[in-house]
């Protein structure tokens, strides 16, 4: 069986149980939304949002992308922010990185010319990399600079002003 028809069967077999262990689950959802939560992650596979947080629908409002980044002039991630705050009021903003994320990878080698929209992308990434040399090189393990770039990577998310 294909993915996409195996995916359309698992989301049917997910709503009949779903429907079966709470019958109000999907009305009530279809009353709206107030998550108290916005939370940027990255589009990683092996990081799903509600999965690794034990979230239902309806907890969280979240914005996922390449290496969970936030650019204060980017339309596409200003948008969630706008929203979240000024209409969901969410009470939190949460930037979740992960350890061995690719997109951090990435900005640690030579840009790949294939993938001209990723290096625009985390071109603010190369910079804080930069930034950071004299701690990142003190690492003499790719992964260990990589995981610490990470890192660095959430803290600066949380220390730029933002107008949503
Ligand atoms: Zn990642």
């Amino acid at each position: 069986m294909n993915r996409p028809k195996r995916l359309l069967i698992a989301n049917v077999a997910w709503a009949r149980e779903t429907a079966a262990r709470n019958p109000s689950f999907f009305s009530n959802l279809a009353q709206g939304q107030s998550p108290h939560v916005l939370w940027i992650g990255c589009a990683d596979s092996r990081v799903p949002t509600e999965t690794i947080t034990h979230c239902e629908p309806g907890d969280l409002f979240v914005h996922r992308n390449i290496a969970n980044l936030f650019h204060p002039d980017d339309d596409n991630t200003g948008s969630v922010l706008e929203y979240a705050v000024r209409v969901l009021k969410v009470g939190h903003v949460i930037v979740c990185g992960h350890y061995g994320c690719g997109g951090v990878r990435a900005s640690l080698m030579p840009p790949d010319p294939s993938l001209p929209r990723v290096n625009r992308r985390i071109a603010p990434l190369c910079s804080l990399a930069r930034t950071h040399r004299a701690e990142l090189d003190a690492h003499t393990d790719e992964r260990a600079r990589v995981d610490r770039l990470a890192e660095l990577k959430v803290l600066d998310s949380g220390t730029k002003p933002t107008t949503p």
